[in-house]
């Protein structure tokens, strides 16, 4: 791999300066690794200073499972957004149980959501798209930014097929919204079959939503349940035209716009 870095990232305390034929290298060599063999090159190179941003959809426990058979363990966070469906507080518990793990919830600031609900009331998100990613500034983004403070990379449970704004997802990319941290995408090329399959045989929790029509689980108001043939993110914002359906936590090269995160 070559040393001289030509894109920027923050490697201080742990981790590894990615160039860009570095991040070619590796996406080429992941592209068709199992998620596992992914997961221990990123707690290799990146642990202790390596997070999973987990909202506990299928994806996310599954992952949780591959990390939870790798030493030493990868911390686990989630955005408390104030509006979750009871069914992720539900899931997170069984999984914090189950696998004997913290879970480090962020919640928005105190004084941003007071002004918010106070200024613009309870569903300011139906309104407009400006409206919509204004709350999800202030409940998931701006927590975001404070859980990735002082790591140099975190994992998502991110697939191209989840949606639209997703095709272009790479395993491994170069976060240029968060302070250019790495962001690795272990099941960027697994199927939604593939996720259900190994949740099945490993018996990990998942949310009770999944079995009611919800494939994409948000928070409660801007989630719904799908019909048989809808597109599985037709529940999220299902308001909104399916092109910027992202919250603007995934911001990046597999991402089309400065709005590509859910
Ligand atoms: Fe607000 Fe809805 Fe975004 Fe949650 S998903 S932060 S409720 S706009």
């Amino acid at each position: 791999m070559s040393t001289q870095p030509n894109v920027a990232n923050r490697v201080d305390g742990g981790g590894q300066v990615l160039s860009t034929g570095d991040l070619a290298d590796l996406n080429q060599r992941f592209r068709t690794a199992p998620p596992e063999e992914i997961l221990r090159w990123a707690v290799h190179s990146y642990s202790p200073k390596l997070v999973f941003a987990s909202s506990f959809g299928v994806e996310d426990v599954a992952v949780i499972d591959m990390l939870s058979r790798l030493e030493p363990p990868t911390r686990i966070i989630t955005l408390d957004t104030g509006r979750l469906p009871e069914e992720t507080y539900e899931v997170m518990e069984r999984v914090r149980r189950r696998y004997q793990v913290a879970i480090e919830s962020y919640f928005p600031g105190k004084d941003a959501v007071e002004q918010l609900e106070r200024e613009r009331g309870f569903y300011s998100f139906r309104r407009s798209i400006e409206e919509r990613k204004f709350c999800c500034h202030v409940r998931k983004i701006e927590p975001l930014g404070r859980a990735l403070a002082g790591v140099n990379a975190w994992i998502t449970g991110l697939r191209r097929d989840q949606a639209a704004t997703r095709t272009g997802v790479e395993v491994v990319e170069i976060d240029a919204g968060n302070g250019s941290i790495a962001k690795i995408n272990p099941l960027a090329f697994w199927t939604e079959q593939q996720t259900w399959a190994y949740v099945k045989e490993h018996d990990v929790p998942y949310n009770a939503l999944h079995d009611r029509g919800y494939p994409s689980i948000g928070c409660a108001p801007c989630t719904r349940a799908i019909q048989p043939g809808e597109d599985v993110r037709a529940g999220r914002w299902w308001w909104e035209n399916p092109t910027t359906k992202e919250c603007g936590l995934h911001v990046g090269p597999g991402s089309d716009g400065p709005a590509k995160r859910a």
